[in-house]
């Protein structure tokens, strides 16, 4: 049997237009800024006449520790979105905008897969709304009246050996990870060392997604540490005068964008964090307004638990006072099998043993969501290669641990392969067993916060520092920032430090090679292991198969 590709697929899809899509949620048509007939912003004043409306209840989509293809988190998204519509509920999902780097290097698009997906695909996986261009306009106008402010006679005496605030791009360009700015005479300014982030990795993009409205924004943005002087004192990009600005160009991405599914219920997109030196989630606008439409809303945190629930939990909800009613840990047999030692050329084949192996990270990460106080179910993301003697075995690990596990086929079916999930997560929503509190305490030291993360969420042994990174800690503190919570940048396919050590390790040392503080964004990031913020092409990137057909169609995205 041949399957159709996700974007044939997406292609094929019978769009209603987005005004009947706003109409579903409740959405008056004078409310929503059309982007072609398809997209749609939802306006600032819609948003804030919602204020004081009951919230529907927030499920959480997370994962095991992944393949390097992902595991299905957003396809998955999708398709209980769509399962929740299919058995009568009014229900939205909310998940990430994608980001140019990936999509024309390795992972291609990120609106799901097969028949869980949302539309227009091509326009989600290229410019979409345009919201990734204003927010690297809003970085590199920070970037370029910084170093305007040292050449016209730096009065705020900034010492140009130590400017943080990098410029953006939202490409893979390995090129431009380290430059030499200013290069060219007297004219151009003070020649330094500087650099290029891909544009989801901006403080910015993390602000944009955590800011509960303009003001907020605006202010966050003023508190971005940009440089440090001589004296080792913070310049914020209020000290720039940037700030007003900056939200200017974000006004209109701070609204969220609305689209439908493939079976044409509401989706937000909004927002893009990188999952490892930010939090990985969508805007919390976005998740605000659609809990104020829906009784349901599905959302998507990115990479493994490890790291995407935790931050979901200890940085997204904490600070915007989320409540999740429930959470979906999604597993497939695949990653399953490389959690239990298989390679991944060798995937294709049936193997119960190193499955049942495999079992152990599915184990941790149940155990871990406990730790939340949020109930959790597997949803086992069914590929047509996995044989039902595997199946069958993730349902009985998952019953030997307490918990349960729920075959989907949402990719090959639709809403139809995820009605007994649907009906579930229902189920476990109206009983009201949720009791969600974060890991830990915001008055718990920064260093107190990265050993509890360490031991029991990865179960390390121990946090391994330097007495120079803990001292930086220590004066973040003193400076007022000891409240905030932690933001872990680790590898998401192990549970330690090694992307070598998969299924469930103990015993070993989480080390601290870097502290960076977001403080505009409210978080410290704590960098354990290689993190790239500008990756680089693979020797042969996605982009060299994309192209137009002689019809004028895009090929070659998936
Ligand atoms: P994640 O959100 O976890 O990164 P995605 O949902 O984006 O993962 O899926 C990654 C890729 O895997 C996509 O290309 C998607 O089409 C594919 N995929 C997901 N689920 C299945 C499935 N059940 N069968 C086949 N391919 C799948
Ligand atoms: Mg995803």
């Amino acid at each position: 049997m041949t399957y159709k590709s996700d974007i044939e697929i997406a292609r094929a899809a019978v769009k209603k237009p987005i005004a009947e899509i706003g109409a579903k949620l409740g959405i008056d048509n004078s409310h929503l800024l059309p982007f072609g007939h398809d997209k749609a912003k939802i306006s600032e004043e819609f948003i804030k006449s919602l204020e004081g409306k009951k919230d529907g209840k927030l499920i959480l989509v997370t994962a095991i520790n992944p393949t390097p293809a992902g595991e299905g988190k957003t396809t998955t998204t999708v398709g209980l979105g769509d399962g929740l519509n299919k058995i009568g509920k009014n229900a939205t999902i909310c998940i990430r905008e994608p980001s140019l780097g990936p999509c024309f290097g390795m992972k291609g698009g990120a609106a799901g897969g097969g028949y869980a997906q949302v539309v227009p695909m091509e326009d989600i996986n290229l410019h979409f709304t345009g919201d990734f261009h204003a927010i690297t306009s809003a970085h590199n106008l920070l970037s370029a009246m910084l170093d305007n402010h040292v050449y016209w006679g730096n009065e705020e005496q900034i010492d140009i050996r130590r400017i943080t605030w990098r410029r953006v791009i939202d490409m893979n360009d390995r090129a431009l990870r380290s430059i030499v700015a200013s290069l060219g005479g007297v004219a151009n300014g003070y020649p330094r060392e500087a650099g290029f982030d891909i544009t989801v990795a901006s403080e910015i993009m993390a602000i944009l997604c955590l800011a509960n409205d303009l003001e907020d924004l605006q202010k966050r943005l003023g508190g971005i540490i940009v440089a440090y002087r001589r004296d080792k004192t913070p310049v914020y990009c209020r000290d720039i005068k940037a700030d007003g600005a900056m939200t200017v160009l974000l006004q209109q991405a701070m609204q969220p964008n609305l689209v439908q599914t493939l079976e044409n219920n509401p989706a937000f997109i909004h927002g893009g964090p990188f999952a490892n030196i930010a939090h990985g989630c969508n805007s919390v606008i976005a998740t605000k307004t659609a809990l104020k439409l829906a009784d349901y809303v599905v959302t998507e945190a990115g990479f493994g638990a490890d790291l995407g629930a935790e931050k979901f939990f200890d940085i997204k909800c904490r600070k915007a006072g989320l409540e999740p009613s429930a959470v979906v840990i999604v597993a497939t047999i695949r990653a399953l099998k490389m959690n239990g030692g298989v390679a991944k050329d060798a995937l294709g084949n049936e193997d119960v043993d190193a499955l049942v192996r495999g079992c152990a990270n599915l184990g941790r990460h149940i155990e871990n969501i406990q730790k939340f106080g949020v109930p959790a179910v597997v949803a086992i993301n069914h590929f047509v290669s996995d044989t039902d003697a595997e199946v069958q075995a993730i349902k009985d690990y998952a019953r030997s641990v307490g918990a349960e596990a729920i075959l989907c086929q949402h990719w090959e079916k639709g809403s139809e392969g995820t009605i007994e999930l649907a009906n579930r997560i229902v189920e476990i929503a109206e009983s009201g067993e949720s009791n969600f509190k974060p890991l830990y305490e915001d008055d718990l030291p920064l260093l107190g916060k990265i050993e509890k993360i360490a031991k029991d969420i990865y179960r390390a042994d121990k946090v391994v520092i330097d007495k120079k990174i803990e001292n930086q800690l220590r004066e973040w503190e003193a400076a007022g920032y000891g409240n905030l919570p932690v933001c872990m940048a680790k590898t998401q396919y192990s549970f330690s430090t090694d992307p070598n050590l998969r299924g469930a390790p103990t015993g070993h040392a989480i080390p601290v090679r870097e502290v960076r503080l977001s403080a505009g964004a409210g978080f410290v990031v704590a960098v354990c292991g290689d993190i790239m913020t500008m990756p680089g092409l693979p020797r042969k990137p996605s982009a060299e198969a994309i192209h137009l057909d002689a019809n004028g169609e895009i090929q070659g995205l998936f």
